[in-house]
């Protein structure tokens, strides 16, 4: 179904006026409004009127995640405090965490488009959505929760954690659909296992899962142990939270990203020029609407391709690939880029190992090297050391064959690997520790 007929499927025409039309008027108030956004375009010499075609976004400077840290807390408002109900903050794993506002309208906003993305997940009134993301200042549990509202579901607001819980809900409460980082639904589909719940017989029906890249592999993975159509979903803080875009059922190819509230460009990672479509790059985004925090051209750091043909389900809104990973989460071995979803799509080729997995990084002189740690499936335990070794050898050989590096394979005990509650830290990093 598709939730909002007119703005969905707009004639790429008039959706490319719509969004002229808003950028415009982001353009002007950021510049009149936020001290950082007028120096920033003097800076470069750049006006709001200079903003005639959609093409003269280029014509902006960027914003860097860094530089919403230096106006922490408030500095990016564009609007009077009185105007803010609601402030979400970003993880902020390194320093401060980025605060963002919003208005009852932006709101509003977020969750039509939340809604937009769960009818496109083929739900409607009627259905259950138990929600297991986190509840808070990350935007995913309240993001989920309002779209679920938005569109008429009885919304489960369960949260992370307490995951013997979730497993009794999703049995007892009979949701036909659930939301959670794929990494948590993971651990739940375990969970359930080892309680004997078999979610394959409950009337869960659709999955949607974001706010970590994951891969067509683990989709197989959680699509045939949980009975289920997993669907990826896309958002960040920055630019509101989850909703910005998802794959439709139809298609399950793409995510379509809502373009009548955001502008979406792909740059070079490292020279910011625009690629053409079809070409991988960095995500860059500008809010069209947002009210309290306006973004011109915010560098997400996720790499991902644009691709513009038309979808089967009559959406004209262009659809994002898969994120194949973050700038930051970018290792690179010996001179070779790697992002931890290249090296979990082979270990989940990999039948016999469970789809747990984390990556450590050592430095040894002026080499960087890599240990990918997995877990045996409990009948690869129960042959030994001897076997273990030998898939060990063969993932190892596989990574450099389709990666290029080389790297060390541990496969541990079933178990051993740190189980996620809600986004999975898939590479640690002990480069800088002091020795
Ligand atoms: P943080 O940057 O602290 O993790 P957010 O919770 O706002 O803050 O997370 C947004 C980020 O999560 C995105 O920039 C992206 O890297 C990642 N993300 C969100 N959805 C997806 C998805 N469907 N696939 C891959 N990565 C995603
Ligand atoms: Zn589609």
């Amino acid at each position: 179904m598709i939730f909002d007929i007119r703005n969905e499927t707009l004639p790429r025409e008039e959706l490319a006026e719509l969004q002229l039309h808003r950028l415009r008027a982001t353009v002007l108030r950021c510049y009149e409004t936020v001290t950082f956004y007028r120096e920033a375009m003097d800076e470069l010499e750049v006006k709001p009127h200079h903003i005639q075609s959609l093409a003269d976004v280029k014509l902006l400077p960027f914003t860097k995640k860094e530089q919403l840290r230096d106006n922490y807390p408030y500095g990016m408002f564009a609007v009077p405090s009185h105007h803010v109900v609601r402030l979400h903050a970003s993880s902020g794993t390194s320093g401060k965490p980025v605060v963002v506002g919003h208005t009852r309208r932006d709101l509003v906003n977020w969750g039509e488009m939340g809604a937009r993305c769960l009818a496109a997940a083929g739900l409607a009134p009627g259905d259950r959505l138990h929600n297991a993301y986190g509840y808070g200042l990350f935007t995913g549990g309240l993001g989920l929760h309002g779209a679920g509202e938005a569109l008429g579901l009885t919304v489960i607001p369960m949260s992370g954690g307490q995951t013997q819980k979730q497993v009794m809900l999703l049995a007892d409460l009979a949701p036909t659909a659930m939301s959670c980082t794929p990494s948590y639904a993971l651990n739940i589909v375990e969970e359930a296992e080892k309680l004997g719940v078999d979610l394959r017989k409950l009337p869960l029906k659709v999955g949607i899962f974001g706010a970590e890249p994951w891969t067509e592999e683990m989709r197989y993975e959680l699509e045939s142990r949980m009975g289920i159509d997993a669907l990826d979903i896309y958002g960040l803080t920055e630019l509101m939270g989850p909703s910005v875009g998802i794959e439709c059922l139809e298609g399950k190819k793409g995510l379509h990203i809502w373009e009548d509230h955001f502008l979406v460009e792909c740059v070079d990672i490292d020279t910011g020029e625009p690629l053409p479509p079809g070409e991988k790059g960095e995500v860059v985004i500008t809010s069209l609407t947002r009210e309290a925090f306006p973004m011109l051209r915010f560098r997400t750091r996720d790499i991902a391709v644009l691709e513009p043909a038309p979808c089967k389900c009559g959406r004209t809104h262009v659809r994002m690939s898969r994120i194949t990973g973050r700038t930051d989460d970018m290792l690179i071995i010996r001179g070779v880029n790697v992002f931890p979803t290249q090296v979990e799509a082979i270990l989940m080729r990999t039948e016999t190992l469970s789809p747990f997995y984390q990556l450590e990084v050592f430095r040894e002189g002026h080499l960087d090297s890599l240990r990918v740690n997995v877990e045996a499936s409990p009948p690869l335990y129960a042959k030994g050391q001897d076997y273990m070794d030998r898939v060990a050898a063969k993932v190892k050989k596989d990574i450099k064959d389709f990666i290029g590096i080389s790297c060390e394979v541990k496969i541990h005990p079933t178990g051993a690997v740190e189980r996620s509650m809600g986004k999975a830290v898939r590479v640690v990093d002990h480069r800088n520790e002091k020795k």
